[in-house]
């Protein structure tokens, strides 16, 4: 039955993907998921900081909190060079060398969307003896726009300054096969798998015996997503981004990751065994994994100070941070293990 949940986690996946948010530039896709739980019959709130916050639980007791991030690496102008072309600076932790060659919208303060590319400097290599040798960095890359751009002066009067966002094409695309491909599918397949769970609750009247709340946080890609906007009565908070897959890793896009320790350490010890516990009941496909270099916002939540028990799921992601594939299976198995988890 949690295969339609799936595709709509998808589904809405896909139209939040098309809706740019670099970390820093959310309001849009905040309103939309804002939108999104409304129409599922829910009350949210956007907050101060720019996140979105609904219980979907009870309205009192031992509180549940879920938190997937709307922000996505991406860039922002950093110079406007003598040839009119960008300079740009990474939002988050976007490579050079994963985003040359993808087209961009740069966003003027002016409400214009401007195309271009990221490309090389000197990018031809009919004319450039350096290309396989030059190190890609955000240094020898520029934007080059798909306007008539020959100096600073052409890219100013089209309302280009310093300052502003730059985000990358997610070309996004499901295959017949089930695999979803995205640049960030971290962590706005989160978000879907959340809005699915949701609708999940709403349609069968689930009768959740605590507050569940969601958190779809901004600012998680530079670290301090989780760590405001947690609700009195929460206990327990519960990340839900994307689970890493390579080498040594026993999770696949298919599969629900339970991270049991990452860059911030240890997850607790009791939310993992009661994961790995609703995982089993439900019969998820799932794997334990240690992640060598991962952050969350769960980890930003304590650091600021919460005392809360916490824990971190979601579904598997290859090409973390770059572009990504996972699977409706890992999808509709994250959405088994929060069926199981969340009572
Ligand atoms: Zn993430």
């Amino acid at each position: 039955m949690l295969k339609e949940y799936a595709r709509f986690a998808s589904d809405k996946t896909f139209e939040l993907l098309a809706i740019d948010s670099p970390t820093g530039f959310t309001n849009a896709a905040a309103e939309w998921v804002a939108e999104q739980f409304t129409a599922l019959g829910y009350l949210p709130t956007i907050t101060k900081k720019g996140g979105v916050v609904v219980n979907i639980g009870a309205d009192a007791g031992d509180g549940l909190l879920l938190e997937a991030h709307v922000d996505t690496l991406g860039a922002m102008v950093a110079e406007i060079k003598g040839n009119g072309r960008l300079r740009v600076t990474n939002l988050g932790g976007m490579r050079a060398e994963n985003a040359e060659t993808e087209n961009v919208r740069v966003y003027t303060r002016d409400g214009k969307i401007i195309e271009g590319t990221l490309q090389l400097c000197n990018a031809s290599v009919h004319v450039n003896g350096n290309y396989s040798d030059t190190k890609r960095s955000f240094d020898t890359t520029e934007v080059l726009l798909d306007e008539d751009v020959n100096s600073e002066d052409d890219a100013r009067a089209l309302g280009i300054e310093v300052g502003d966002v730059v985000a990358f094409d997610p070309r996004s695309r499901l295959t017949s096969s089930g695999y979803i491909k995205s640049r960030f599918l971290d962590d706005k397949l989160s978000v879907g798998i959340l809005l699915a769970y949701a609708k999940y609750v709403k349609d069968n009247a689930v009768q959740l015996s605590r507050p569940v709340w969601i958190h779809v946080t901004v600012y998680e890609e530079v670290g301090h997503g989780g760590s405001a906007s947690v609700p009195a009565d929460i206990t327990e908070a519960i990340s839900v981004d994307m689970g890493c897959v390579g080498d040594g890793l026993k999770c696949t896009e298919k599969k629900v990751s339970i991270c049991a320790k990452d860059s911030g350490g240890p997850y607790s010890y009791e939310v993992v065994g009661a994961l790995i516990d609703a995982a089993k009941r439900e019969g998820a496909d799932y794997a334990v994994d240690v992640y060598p270099f991962y952050g969350s916002d769960v980890e930003a939540t304590l650091r600021a100070g919460y005392d809360i028990r916490h824990g971190l799921i979601g579904a598997g992601v290859y090409a973390s941070h770059g572009y990504e594939r996972s699977h409706l299976d890992g999808v509709e198995n994250t959405l088994k293990v929060l069926k199981g988890y969340v009572k």
